[in-house]
């Protein structure tokens, strides 16, 4: 079932974060949120189908420690963590204290973006947010392990 994990993790009673609610439509939608807990992260989030069959929409969501790169060529690792609900896109707050990901959570960046290429181990794909503009690449290296870069191109 989509978004079983998140559900699991997170006691909805005390956290104000989104319902575990799948969307139908993808508005093909990013967000980067700065994310202040035990260790400061940056989750990069895409708008994606979770599943081609239920058509089941999600946001695919890596904890990226260093944040994503604004500058051509730098790598920065990207683990990939569970799918987030689509709400969590305008998800902004404090995630209380002895919850899951405890910690203040601020919207670094968001906009549209667009796929250019999916590879066997790749996507590509065009970011038009504020700050981060352009083409990135996400490049699974092993299990959830990728690194997310901009394109030279
Ligand atoms: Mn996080």
């Amino acid at each position: 079932m989509a978004l079983e994990k998140y559900k699991t993790r997170r006691n909805f009673s005390k956290t104000k974060e989104p319902e575990p609610e799948p969307a139908k439509k993808n508005l093909w939608r990013f967000v980067v949120q700065k994310h202040d807990a035990s260790h400061l992260h940056y989750d990069f989030r895409l708008e994606l189908p979770e599943d081609i069959v239920t058509g089941d929409i999600v946001l695919k969501s890596w904890a990226v420690p260093k944040g994503v790169p604004k500058k051509a060529g730098v790598r920065h690792l990207a683990v990939a963590v569970e799918d987030h609900p689509v709400d969590y896109i305008d998800f902004e707050g404090v995630i209380p204290k002895g919850e899951y990901g405890a910690g203040r959570v601020k919207i670094f960046d968001k906009g549209k973006f667009q796929i250019v290429n999916i590879g066997e181990r790749s996507i590509t794909f065009n970011l038009q947010g504020k700050k981060l503009k352009g083409d990135y690449v996400l490049l699974n290296l092993k299990d959830k392990n990728w690194l997310i870069f901009k394109s030279k191109r």
